[in-house]
């Protein structure tokens, strides 16, 4: 070995003896030592102090404590507290089970993917988006009612997995670890009893497809999603540590509850009877009454948790409009504060947008047509107008006039 022969710093070994020798400001370091160091990290450091599997590249997880995760729900979301509660503890669950080192004591946690029943625009998707939001991991929406069986008119349940790698940017560790919220997951329930006389290609057999998806495998994915690009070359995706959150009205449960509850309650079924609250029967929803609507045994096994959205009543849209952080009502005034108008709604207007979203059957969901149906005209005209005034209030006769004058109130009368 000459004199001059550079080595590394940490072992010693001179240049010729190793593979790779890397400089630094002030010594080197050679691949001996790198991959040495890569395992005393990995050991020390199981979550990489970053994401879950060992410092990768992906932004930070926020580990958030269930109370936290409540808390910054009840920024976005009103009500619903048994849903928030239910989720959180599941969120952290989840992510604590990712966390876990692989210990001798061999107790491994179990996924706790969840199923949230409640009526459409009772804050579903809000909840499951937030949660994702909150957590900075990839997050995609899927739609079950498009889910066929393979080989059917209509998407492979594997397009789902196409969906998180492009939220994920084409990360494969970072979608490793999303969250992907199912929607509609009511209506790939079993359509007859006897599956066997009907091929019901989109309702068990989508189930059955599912299942793969949830227990955890690997599981080949078309990244450009679709049978569109058959040359696309397959990427591989690990299901094992995705969180799957399915929502879903179940039209009619409310029916198989109440027949299951009054069974239970024979006996004492007057006193049962009043301390049950007829119009929120969802409260009571359990694992069975998903398999009497007709979700196969070993999908709702895959689900462990069960939660329940209220209605919204008239109180609880009210405060729709107005409290959540990106709440209507404050993107409106952002929306006014841009042309240096100040909007002012009078309280009543804001009743009256409430009853007219209860009138039209709508829930949360109408609040936004409502809005825009009182408000185009003044959107429209206000930004032309070279000297406007710098407030605009929108009073009940203005609100009244122009929603009586909408499409939406048109469509009603017709
Ligand atoms: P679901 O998934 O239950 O059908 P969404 O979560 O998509 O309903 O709700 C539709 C819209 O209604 C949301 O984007 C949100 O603006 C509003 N919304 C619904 N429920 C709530 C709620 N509990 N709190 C705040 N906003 C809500």
């Amino acid at each position: 070995m000459s004199k001059k022969e550079t080595t590394c710093s940490f072992c010693g070994r001179p240049k010729s003896q190793v593979r790779l020798l890397i400089a630094g400001i002030s010594g080197h370091i050679c691949d001996h030592c790198i991959i040495q160091a890569q395992t005393i990290v990995k050991e020390e450091i199981p979550s990489g102090g970053l994401g879950i599997d060992g410092g990768s590249d992906d932004a930070p997880l926020n580990l958030m404590k269930p109370t936290e995760i409540k808390a910054k729900l009840d920024e976005y979301v009103i009500g619903q507290l048994s849903a928030k509660k239910t989720l959180s503890v599941a969120v952290y669950n989840h992510y604590k089970r990712l966390n876990q080192k692989v210990g001798d004591d061999d107790i491994e946690i179990d996924k706790s993917n969840v199923v949230m029943v409640g009526r459409t625009g009772t804050g579903k998707t809000l909840l499951a988006k937030t949660i994702a939001k909150m957590l900075n991991v990839p997050f995609c929406i899927a739609d079950a009612t498009v889910l066929t069986e393979a080989g059917y008119v209509g998407e492979d349940v594997e397009s789902i997995l196409s969906r998180i790698l492009q939220a994920a940017d084409y990360n494969v560790q970072a979608a490793e670890r999303g969250i992907i919220f199912i929607d509609e997951i009511d209506k790939i329930a079993r359509k007859s009893d006897n599956p066997s006389i009907t091929r019901d290609v989109s309702g068990e057999g989508v189930q059955q497809a599912l299942l793969k998806l949830l227990e955890g495998a690997e599981v080949n994915v078309p990244p450009q999603g679709g049978r569109k690009h058959p040359e696309q070359k397959m990427v591989k995706v690990n299901t094992k540590n995705i969180l799957f959150i399915c929502g879903g009205a179940f039209d009619g449960i409310e029916k198989l509850i109440a027949r299951r509850v009054n069974r239970q309650t024979i006996g004492f079924a007057n006193e049962e009877e009043e301390r049950i609250d007829k119009d929120n029967l969802l409260e009571f929803v359990n694992p069975t009454d998903l398999k009497s609507f007709g979700l196969i045994p070993e999908l709702i096994g895959r689900f462990p948790v069960l939660t329940y959205l209220e209605p919204l009543d008239k109180a609880a849209l009210r405060r729709i409009l107005t409290e959540p952080k990106n709440s209507l009502f404050k993107q409106y005034v952002k929306l006014f504060e841009i042309d240096g108008i100040d909007l002012k709604f009078d309280s009543e207007v804001l009743d009256f947008i409430v009853e007219k979203a209860i009138e039209f059957q709508l829930g949360a969901r109408g609040l936004r047509s409502i809005c825009e149906a009182i408000l185009t005209e003044a959107m429209y005209e206000i930004p032309a107008s070279k000297d406007h005034a710098k407030e605009y209030r929108v009073t009940l006769e203005y609100a009244k006039k122009q929603f009586s004058n909408s499409k939406m109130a048109k469509m009603k009368a017709a």
